[in-house]
C-alpha cells in the first residue's frame, strides 16, 4: 500500500488506477462507485476505521488522507501536541484494505500564504463549536475543498461525530456544485458510551470515567423525548441536570439544532440534534445524539421478478407507511415531456425539463388506491397511466440527468419519513439511511416459474421455463452491471429468498422485522 506526500504522485496513482480498470475486460463491479476517499488527522481508531470499512465496501479504490490541519485549530489549541501514530495507522489503513494513504506535508498543501479559504455560510457556524472555536471551520472547508479537488472522489466518508463539519461539509458541496456524495456515517462509541475521539489519549482513568456523563447525559435527552417531551426546554434542561452531577466536566456548550441548517429548534417535528461539548481535564470533547420524530423509512431493492412492487404496495398498508411511487415520478416526466412536445432524444432538453418538473405524491383518500400524483400543482394521477406516457417512459427513465433529478426529489420526499420504496438502487443510492433495508430476492427457477404462471393467468402466449430462466440471467446480468443504478444488495440489507414462500409469508416476515426493529412505531 504506497503512502503518497505529494499532489502528483497521488494524481499519478489515481491516473493508473483509472487506466487499469479501463483494460480489464470481463463483468464489470458492481461497487457504487470507483474512488471513495475518507479524510482524517490520524490516529486512527475505530471510529475511524468504521468510515475505512464502509468505503471499502463501497468503492473499487479507497483513499484514507492523514493530515493534521494547522488551518484549523487556533492560536491555543492542540495543534502541537495532537496525539500521533504513524506506525499504527498505516498498519490500520493496510488491514483494512486501503488503496493508498495520502498524507501531504503542511508545505504541500499550505504551499501560499495567505491562502485562498472557504469561508462557510454565518448561520451555520454561529452555533455550537463555532463562537469558541472562530477560524475553525474555513480552516476545515478550505482543506476539505483542497482534498476533494485533488482526489477528485466519487464518494467521500465523514462522522456524525462532528455533526456540525458534516453539515458545513454537505453545504460547501452543494454552493459549490461538487460531483462528489458526501456519506454520513455513525458515530462510534466505546462500550462505555465514550464517543471514541483522538484527544480521548489526552484522559486519564478517571477523566475517562467522568467522561462517560456526556453519553449519559444525551441519553437522558433521549427518554426524556421518547417520553413525549419535544420541546428545548425540557431536553436541555435533562442534558444540564445529568451534566450537572460530575462537576469535573466543565461544560462549554449544549445545544438544539436542525441538524441541516443548524439554527436553534424550539421543538422537534421531524429531527432535532442535541450537540455538546465540554472541557473534561485538558481535552475539549464533543458528543451529539439525533432525535427523531418521524417514522423510519422502509426500503425494499433485489433483482427484476421477485414481487418488490407488490410486496411493497402491500406492506404500505399494513404498517401504515406512505408508498413512494418512484415509477409514477418517471411517468410524470414522460408525461411533462410529452405535453410540452420535448422529443425523449433530445436529452438535453429533457435535462432541462426534468429540472423544471415538481413533482408531489399525497396520498389517495381510499387507502386502497395508489397515491396522487401532481406535477406542477397540476393533478396528473390519470394522465401518467395513458399509453403514450407506457410507450415513452423507460426511454425518459434510462437518462442520467433524469434519474438523479428524480433521485434528489424522492430523498427530499423520504425527509418527512414513514414512507416505504422500491426500486433497483433504492437501499445503495437513494435511500442509504433508511431504517430497514430489504433485498427481496429468488432463485432464478423461482422466478421463472412465476413469470410462467403470470403469462398463463393473463392469456399471454406461453413461453418455455428454460427460455425464461436464460431471459431472467441476463436481465440479473444487465442489471448488476448498469453504469446508473446498478443492482447490488447494501452491505446492512436484510436478505429475504422468497424461494417457496407465499406474498403473505414475505409480508408478514417483513411487517414483523419492522415492527422488532422500531417497537415504538406501528
Ligand atoms: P478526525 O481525524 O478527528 O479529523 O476525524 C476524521 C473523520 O472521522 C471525521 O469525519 C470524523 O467525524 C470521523 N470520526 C471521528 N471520530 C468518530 C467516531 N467516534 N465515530 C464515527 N466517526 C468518527
Amino acid at each position: 500500500m504506497p503512502i503518497i506526500r505529494t499532489v502528483s504522485g497521488l494524481r499519478h496513482f489515481l491516473h493508473r488506477f483509472s487506466s487499469d480498470q479501463s483494460d480489464v475486460s470481463g463483468p464489470s463491479s458492481t461497487l457504487i462507485g470507483q474512488v471513495g476517499l475518507v479524510p482524517t488527522m490520524g490516529a486512527l481508531h475505530a471510529g475511524h476505521l468504521s468510515l475505512i470499512q464502509r468505503a471499502r465496501q463501497e468503492n473499487k479504490c479507497v483513499i484514507v488522507s492523514i493530515f493534521v490541519n494547522p488551518l484549523q485549530f487556533g492560536d491555543h489549541e492542540d495543534l502541537a501536541d495532537y496525539p500521533q501514530s504513524w506506525a499504527q495507522d498505516q498498519a490500520s489503513c493496510q488491514e483494512q484494505g486501503v488503496d493508498a494513504i495520502f498524507a501531504p506535508s503542511a508545505e504541500t498543501l499550505l504551499a501560499h500564504t495567505p491562502l485562498t479559504q472557504v469561508v462557510p455560510p454565518v448561520e451555520l457556524t454561529a452555533r455550537l463549536c463555532g463562537p469558541h472555536r472562530p477560524k475553525h471551520f474555513t480552516g476545515v472547508a478550505t482543506i476539505v475543498l483542497k482534498l476533494l479537488n485533488i482526489v477528485q472522489p466519487d464518494r467521500a466518508y465523514f462522522g456524525q461525530k462532528d455533526a456540525q463539519q458534516l453539515a458545513i461539509i454537505q453545504r460547501l458541496v452543494q454552493d459549490l456544485n461538487l460531483e462528489v456524495t458526501v456519506v454520513p456515517c455513525q458515530l462510534i462509541r466505546e462500550a462505555t458510551g465514550l464517543a471514541l475521539s483522538s484527544r480521548n489519549q489526552y484522559l486519564t482513568a478517571q477523566e475517562v470515567r467522568q467522561a462517560t456523563i456526556l453519553h449519559h447525559s444525551l441519553q437522558a435527552a433521549q427518554h426524556t423525548f421518547h417520553a413525549g417531551e419535544c420541546d428545548r426546554n425540557s431536553i436541555l434542561t435533562t442534558v444540564a441536570q445529568t451534566l450537572a452531577k460530575e462537576p469535573q466536566v466543565k461544560v462549554e456548550y449544549i445545544d438544539l439544532v436542525d441538524p441541516t441548517t443548524l439554527q436553534p429548534l424550539e421543538q422537534i417535528t421531524t429531527q432535532g440534534l442535541v450537540a455538546l461539548a465540554a472541557h473534561v481535564g485538558s481535552a475539549r470533547l464533543i458528543d451529539n445524539m439525533m432525535l427523531d420524530a418521524r417514522l423510519p423509512i422502509l426500503a425494499i431493492d433485489g433483482p427484476a421478478g421477485a414481487g418488490k412492487s407488490t410486496v411493497t404496495r402491500r406492506c404500505a398498508q399494513a404498517l401504515g407507511l406512505q408508498y413512494l411511487d418512484t415509477g409514477a415520478m418517471y411517468r410524470a416526466v414522460a408525461w411533462l415531456a410529452l405535453e410540452q412536445q420535448v422529443e425523449v432524444s433530445d436529452t438535453f432538453a429533457i435535462a432541462e425539463l426534468v429540472e423544471q418538473c415538481n413533482i408531489e405524491l399525497k396520498p389517495h383518500p381510499d387507502p386502497q388506491q395508489p397515491p396522487q400524483v401532481w406535477v406542477n400543482q397540476q393533478e396528473v394521477t390519470q394522465a401518467i397511466r395513458t399509453s403514450e406516457v407506457t410507450a415513452q417512459v423507460s426511454a425518459v427513465a434510462a437518462q442520467p440527468p433524469v434519474r438523479e433529478a428524480l433521485v434528489k426529489q424522492q430523498q427530499r420526499l423520504g425527509r418527512q419519513g414513514g414512507i416505504i420504496a422500491e426500486g433497483r438502487d433504492i437501499c445503495t443510492h437513494v435511500f442509504p439511511d433508511a431504517g430497514l433495508k430489504i433485498f427481496l430476492t429468488a432463485s432464478i427457477q423461482e422466478r421463472a416459474r412465476r413469470r410462467q404462471q403470470d403469462l398463463q393467468d393473463q392469456n399471454l402466449p406461453a413461453q418455455s421455463k428454460s427460455e425464461l430462466e436464460g431471459l431472467i440471467a441476463n436481465r440479473d446480468q444487465q442489471d448488476s452491471q448498469r453504469e446508473f443504478a446498478p443492482l447490488r444488495k447494501a452491505y446492512d440489507a436484510v436478505e429475504i429468498n422468497t424461494d417457496g414462500m407465499t406474498i403473505e409469508q414475505v409480508i408478514d416476515q417483513i411487517t414483523t422485522l419492522y415492527r422488532q426493529r422500531f417497537p415504538a412505531h406501528p
